[in-house]
């Protein structure tokens, strides 16, 4: 690896948006059949775990609690809470190598400590199961982004997989946003229909995030956005994070690191170095582009965007300075 981005992505704050590893670590995924997993350990399989994640230099990692459907939508708040339970017992037994962050300086703690910040997030906005105390009590217990829906239906949105209604947010959904905007968590637009989009952008008085979404300009998809999106998502102030699944990287399912980078070059292009950033998707993806292969090969994409020509200071916003600027104007 060249001396620049060697230093460079070891001196920057490296923000990943996306994971799903607590379905790993819980091990009782009905979808995956998989042994329990320790995130201090360093395994054979997966992509993410603590060893690696220092290898690989990512210093903020959000951790999904991922509502799978058949906990929806009467069981979605027990699945919540047990996927809450792996994530704090493993922060309980990593306590040297992690911390959680609920604020940009516990982020810059976690930083100077040399240690992993983690961020609870739920993907699935089921999990409040309808009602506005639950989400309170989510941000008591430190969760600080919520991805409205995931591809189905339910009672704050429609999702992508439901794009057929053209359906957008539900008067429920409205209240969520604005309840999220109040206690201060991220609106996470991913996974959201195109119709709950613009709702989201109409409603939302804070910057959003798209944690784990592409352009679709660059590979038709309808997990990423349109240039009118990306656009929209800029003049909100927010960030979407570049997501390494295969099909989302490239229409014929076999991306190399490049096809991922020329995603943030569109985006650039599109609305300036300030709104794009990682939101890898690790253990909740099957194909990655070619050699990368997990989170220790986090540092090729910075060594892709200075064999691209960008600057160290974009590079730096690139890697997580722009989510660390919505994350202080959002978490306060
Ligand atoms: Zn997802």
């Amino acid at each position: 690896m060249e001396e620049r981005a060697r230093k460079l992505h070891q001196g920057a704050i490296v923000v990943d948006t996306h994971c799903d590893t607590l379905l790993r670590v819980l091990g009782r995924s009905p979808y995956r059949r998989q042994q329990p997993y320790k995130l201090g350990e360093r395994n054979a399989e997966g992509h993410l775990d603590l060893p690696r994640m220092q290898e690989g230099g990512v210093d903020v990692q959000f951790f999904a609690a991922y509502i799978e459907p058949i906990y929806k939508p009467d069981r979605s708040l027990k699945r919540a809470m047990q996927l809450f339970d792996a994530f704090f017992t493993e922060l309980e037994a990593n306590s040297d190598r992690m911390l959680m962050a609920t604020t940009v300086d516990d982020i810059m703690k976690a930083k100077e400590q040399g240690k992993v910040a983690a961020v609870l997030a739920i993907e699935g906005g089921e999990a409040l199961e309808g009602d506005l105390g639950v989400l309170r009590m989510f941000h008591r217990l430190g969760v600080r982004s919520i991805g409205l829906t995931w591809n189905q239906r339910n009672d704050i949105a429609d999702g992508v997989g439901d794009a057929r209604s053209k359906g957008g947010l539900s008067e429920f959904g409205a209240a969520v946003v604005q309840e999220m905007n109040r206690l201060g968590i991220l609106v996470d637009v991913s996974h959201l229909s195109d119709p709950g989009f613009w709702d989201v952008i109409e409603i939302s008085t804070q910057p959003i995030i798209a944690s784990h979404s592409n352009a679709r300009a660059v590979c038709n998809h309808r997990r990423n956005l349109t240039d009118e999106q990306i656009k929209a998502l800029a003049k909100n102030g927010g960030v979407m994070g570049m997501n390494f699944a295969a099909a989302f990287v490239k229409e014929d399912g076999k991306p190399t690191i490049d096809d991922l980078l020329d995603h943030i070059d569109h985006i650039v292009q599109l609305v300036g170095p300030e709104h794009v950033g990682l939101g890898s998707d690790f253990d909740g993806i099957g194909a990655t582009p070619e050699g990368l292969t997990d989170v220790t090969k986090m540092p090729l994409i910075t060594e892709g965007l200075c064999r691209r020509g960008y600057s160290d200071e974009h590079i730096r916003l690139i890697l997580g300075g722009n989510y660390l600027r919505v994350f202080r104007q959002v978490w306060g």
